[in-house]
């Protein structure tokens, strides 16, 4: 009989047999969760036989769960994600500029997902790196904080007004800086939520066998929320659990002559703009990128374009236990059911599912899969596009499901 996951003494208890839950979602979701399960089904089977296996249970959320319940995340969805704790969900849709608040940030907020994992690395997808082997980075995006807090009032409003008032009146703010009629965004950012994040990369970093933590900031313009987040983050390595295994840029220069050494992990820093460009000129530098909220959600996108697009970027939302796995990109409405998208990165996502459940064995098969199956450039319509780009000829597109069924094929 399949079982839960449960948690013990902050650590992960996972039957040989597991129940997990899963939100198909908005869109696209009908077309690359179905190859998804397809795929881990297969995997695991190919991994270990009869002795492990998925009894996969549905949720809802998105337009699914307003059809059938008038909620768009009902409480119970909630609830299970928690109570399960390892899930993966398809996109949900999100209204621009009114409307229903995004369900996805919900999602993180209520149950406390501070962080959102994302892996970039190349596996064969098209690249315009000149060398895309050398990406192997882990962004690590804060979830509950930043301009995302969704604390922010309309031009015109009288929530708006008031505080703009107060600006003038409290706290000495010209209006020559504010003018009277502007929307107002809070950006809030704290030394507790800070340092469990980056926690959690440094920890992610040992883990994982990486030696390179990068804090990116914008702390040289926003010096009390990302200057904060900066400094708050060196306090970090200086606790007990780090202290004597965490390096600086300085240390590692005066102390180290410039080679990290073994078992050792090195912290710097890098302002945001410059980490743009330095990803794309100084790639092989780079390993765990640790972010504010809104930093994160730009890199993140900028990671994806460098191993084959938003098809290829896995991700999860990670608390201190309870993890949702996700698709990095939309619902793509356009394409919603017509069996076209690349259902990569919901496929890649649950192979980092399967490696935090410790499953690991299956997780390689898939990677397997999906690096044999994009060596033959064979894959759907985006990688094929950018195959085409980059003069290879004999790339041949495939549909959402005839791509699972060679990546299964290729294991
Ligand atoms: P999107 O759905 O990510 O789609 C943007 C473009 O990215 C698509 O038109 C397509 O490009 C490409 N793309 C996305 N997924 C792909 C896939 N699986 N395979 C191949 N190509 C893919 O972004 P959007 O159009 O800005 O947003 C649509 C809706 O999704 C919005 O309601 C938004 O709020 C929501 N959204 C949800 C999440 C989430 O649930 N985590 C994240 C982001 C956005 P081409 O047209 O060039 O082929």
């Amino acid at each position: 009989m399949a079982e839960k996951i449960r948690v013990e003494q902050g650590k992960l208890v996972v039957p040989d047999h597991v129940v997990l839950p899963y939100i198909e979602g908005d869109g696209i979701g009908v077309d690359i969760t179905p190859a998804m399960i397809r795929v881990v089904n297969a995997a695991v089977e190919k991994a270990y036989g009869a002795t492990r296996s998925i009894e996969w249970m549905e949720v809802y959320a998105g337009e699914k769960a307003y059809q059938k319940t008038g909620s768009w995340l009902p409480e119970e969805t909630l609830e299970t994600l928690r109570s399960y704790v390892v899930s993966i969900k398809g996109p949900l849709t999100t209204p621009v500029g009114g409307g229903i608040r995004s369900l996805n940030v919900t999602i993180r907020q209520r149950l406390d997902l501070y962080s959102c994992v994302r892996p970039v690395r190349w596996l064969g997808g098209p690249s315009p790196l000149k060398d895309p082997s050398a990406v192997n980075l882990v962004i690590f995006r804060e979830n509950t904080e930043d301009v995302y807090a969704g604390v922010e009032w309309s031009s015109g409003s009288e929530e708006a007004r008031k505080l703009v008032e107060f600006l003038y009146r409290e706290m000495g703010v010209s209006d020559r800086v504010v003018v009277p009629d502007a929307g107002i965004g809070i950006k809030p950012i704290s030394p507790e939520r800070t340092k469990r994040h980056v926690r959690k990369a440094l920890r992610w970093a040992f883990e994982h066998g990486y030696n390179r933590v990068t804090l990116m900031h914008k702390g040289n313009i926003m010096k009390f929320t990302e200057g904060a987040f900066r400094n708050w983050g060196y306090e970090v390595a200086k606790e007990a659990e780090f202290a004597d295994r965490v390096i600086t840029e300085e240390e590692l220069w005066d102390r180290y002559n410039g080679e990290i050494p073994e078992g050792k992990v090195l912290l710097n820093d890098r302002i945001a703009d410059n980490m743009f460009q330095q990803l794309l000129t100084r790639t092989s530098e780079y390993q765990i990128i640790v972010t504010p909220n809104l930093n994160g959600d730009y890199i993140s996108d900028e990671g994806a374009a460098l191993v084959g697009g938003l098809g290829m970027a896995p991700g999860a939302n990670i608390g201190d236990a309870v993890a949702v796995f996700e698709a990095t990109h939309g619902t793509a409405p356009k394409y919603a059911g017509k069996d076209k998208v690349n259902p990569g990165s919901l496929i890649l996502s649950a192979a980092m599912m399967l490696e935090y459940m410790g499953w690991k064995e299956a997780a390689t098969r898939i990677y397997e899969g999906i690096r044999n199956t994009l060596a033959e450039h064979k894959g759907t319509y985006d990688l094929v596009r950018g195959w085409k780009k980059e003069g290879i000829t004999d790339a041949v597109e495939l549909s959402t499901s005839a791509f699972a069924e060679e990546i299964i094929h290729h294991m």
